[in-house]
């Protein structure tokens, strides 16, 4: 049959994926697919979908954790309208805050923007949301969007409607809907979205794209907190419009509490009740989340500010009192600021959304192991699909060093002082950019005192995201630099090396959590859950994750090459092992220098020769 395909022919493994999503679709079963980077399954996933969709009158959602992967989804429906000559009508929902012309809140973050806009709705006192019920206002508009949501956005703010509003009535025609994870997974937003874009589930197909994130995801809609300095911030936001609302007595019930279960015990961190919590923050005000959010509105209005601490109390409050045992209430201290946290442990009624569904397609890079997935997502009938990286494997040399190991026994001046060598060797004998990534940022310091040469580019934990894009920028325009940083962070994950700028990546150790009650929750809870697998599924497979991400990012074509090296023996053990072996090919080597050597003269040309 004929796929609805932008390009003339599939890319390698193209073809199979999108005939195996077509089959899943064919049999209502989701599928969940590990396609490596190259695969093209952005392409593949649309391809299958939408040919389905359209001969099954269905529709189709495009789901992604970030806004910046929608403009290839954009890209690829655009090619397909034009080559098949197709008029299909798709939306880019990019979020009401995002598509806000309204310049009086769109400053504002997080819920804050979404209760003022709310408010500014009620009261009939936004121009722009009533402008956007003039049919004939919203006529043009869907050239632009399908220019992008930046397009869009400015055409709306031109003719001065909201855009949250003309995309959302857009929407009820449309055959394709791109849109954020926070859509379909944050259960305070899902039921009314669809309701406002008149579409049901049961008629719509899902493409969940970088679907490894969902469970993390779907997680941190459900988690809050609140603390001693937040309180403080609040009590300044009620001084500052006047308010009589007086929640001084929480800080001193905080610290009473504090006192009793972690001074007197001399601990950091400990679990308290949720039900006597509640009881005592919200003894002296009736109606207490009412009245912080009524003063928090009145506060954004007044004031001009960007965010508020009293809806942020209201907010945890809410949790507070709805919280069931899927949640862990841990109560923390660090330095005088002390902290109450509602931690979501598994987010199983936020994955709702996934049965509802006609069809889910679960895709990502890093997918493995198939199995978990589909344990965790409560997806057991459907097809799992892992096909190989479409790269030579002649491009990529992966050694595990065993010489080393950052197991907390091992972690002495000695061995970093071996570490920093061999890192230092290493780029001597290598032209061109490098970077060396750390399980924490103690490692990483502790590595550097070492160092034999100047490291150019340095990952601080006080950086900021400016800060950090800056730093990668500098890097990718150098030519032969070192660069540190840790796993797990912005520079190891999520982000495109393009153009071969690293030659070479060295992971240090294995970037496993620091245990801590929230971890230790979330391993009994998945325990229970799903059958004794919490160590598995919540601590060593996601520490594997981070590193294969991290080792990742040097190959990102068919023509980049580069070494990876593993600096950790555990990397040879069992359990890590056997995950790592799906996602990398690991070779053999005596003397793992002369291999990066061998490797560089014949890939990298200015290699010189010294031995480790
Ligand atoms: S209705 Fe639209 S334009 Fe008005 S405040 Fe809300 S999001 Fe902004």
């Amino acid at each position: 049959m004929q796929f609805l395909f932008r390009f003339d022919n599939p890319r390698k493994h193209q073809k199979d994926m999108i005939q195996d999503i077509y089959n899943s679709l064919e049999q209502k079963r989701s599928i969940i697919i590990n396609a490596p980077t190259g695969i093209g399954k952005t392409d593949a996933s649309i391809s299958a979908a939408l040919s389905y969709a359209l001969e099954n009158n269905l529709n189709v959602f495009f789901l992604t954790p970030k806004i910046s992967q929608h403009s290839i989804v954009i890209e690829s429906l655009k090619g397909i309208n034009k080559k098949f000559n197709l008029n299909l009508k798709y939306v880019d929902i990019v979020g009401k805050r995002n598509l806000c012309v309204n310049e009086k809140v769109n400053y504002i973050e997080g819920e804050a923007f979404y209760k003022s806009c709310e408010q500014l709705v009620k009261a009939k006192k936004c121009p722009f949301y009533t402008a956007s019920k003039e049919k004939e206002k919203l006529v043009d508009l869907f050239d632009y969007m399908q220019e992008g949501h930046n397009a869009f956005f400015n055409k709306c703010f031109e003719v001065g409607v909201c855009g949250y509003e003309a995309t959302a009535d857009m929407a009820k025609d449309a055959r394709f809907i791109i849109a954020d994870y926070a859509h379909f997974l944050n259960p305070y937003t899902k039921k009314t979205f669809l309701k406002r874009i008149g579409h049901n589930l049961e008629n719509s197909i899902i493409i969940w794209d970088e679907a490894h994130n969902i469970i993390s995801s779907a997680s941190s809609y459900m988690n809050r907190s609140m603390s001693t300095y937040t309180l403080g911030m609040a009590e300044k936001e009620l001084a500052a419009i006047n308010s009589k609302v007086d929640i001084s007595y929480m800080r001193f019930i905080m610290e009473k509490i504090s006192d009793k279960m972690l001074k007197q015990k001399d601990i950091s961190e400990a679990f308290f009740s949720g039900d006597e919590a509640y009881k005592s923050l919200t003894s002296n005000i009736l109606n207490v989340s009412e009245e912080l959010e009524k003063a928090a509105l009145e506060y954004l209005t007044k004031s001009g500010s960007k965010r508020s601490y009293l809806l942020q109390i209201s907010r945890f409050l809410d949790l507070l009192k709805d919280s069931d045992n899927s949640t862990a209430k841990i109560l923390s201290k660090k330095g005088e600021d002390i902290k109450f946290s509602i931690i979501n442990l598994y987010p199983g009624a936020a994955l709702e959304s996934l049965h509802e569904a006609y069809a889910n397609i679960f895709m990502s890079g890093t997918m493995l192991p198939l199995y978990m997935y589909k344990e965790l997502l409560g997806v057991e009938t459907a097809i799992t699909s892992n096909y190989q990286s479409p790269f030579s494997s002649s491009n990529k040399l992966c050694i595990i060093d065993e010489d080393i190991s950052t197991k907390y026994e091992n972690r002495t001046i000695s061995q970093y002082q071996k570490i920093a060598a061999k890192i230092t060797n290493i780029k001597t004998n290598t032209h061109g950019n490098i970077i060396a990534f750390f399980p924490s940022f103690d490692i990483l310091k502790n590595v550097n005192k070492y160092m034999g040469r100047d490291v150019d580019f340095i990952q601080k934990s006080e950086m900021k995201s400016p800060a950090v894009q800056e730093l990668l920028h500098s890097f990718k325009k150098s030519e032969n630099s070192l660069m540190f940083g840790v796993l797990g962070g912005s520079l190891s994950e999520g982000i495109d090396y393009a153009n071969n700028v690293i030659k070479g990546i060295i992971i240090v150790g294995i970037p496993l959590e620091k245990p801590n009650l929230e971890l230790t929750s979330k391993i009994e809870y998945i325990n229970k859950v799903f059958d004794g697998k919490g160590t598995e599924y919540v601590y060593l497979i996601p520490a594997i994750i981070r590193s294969v991400q991290a080792a990742g990012r040097a190959i990102r074509s068919e023509k980049d090459k580069a070494f990876v090296i593993l600096m950790d023996k555990r990397y040879n053990w069992g359990v890590y092992h056997s995950i790592l072996k799906d996602f990398i090919t690991i070779s053999k080597s005596e003397n793992y220098l002369e291999s990066i050597i061998e490797f560089n003269k014949k890939h990298l040309n200015k290699a010189n020769h010294s031995s480790i």
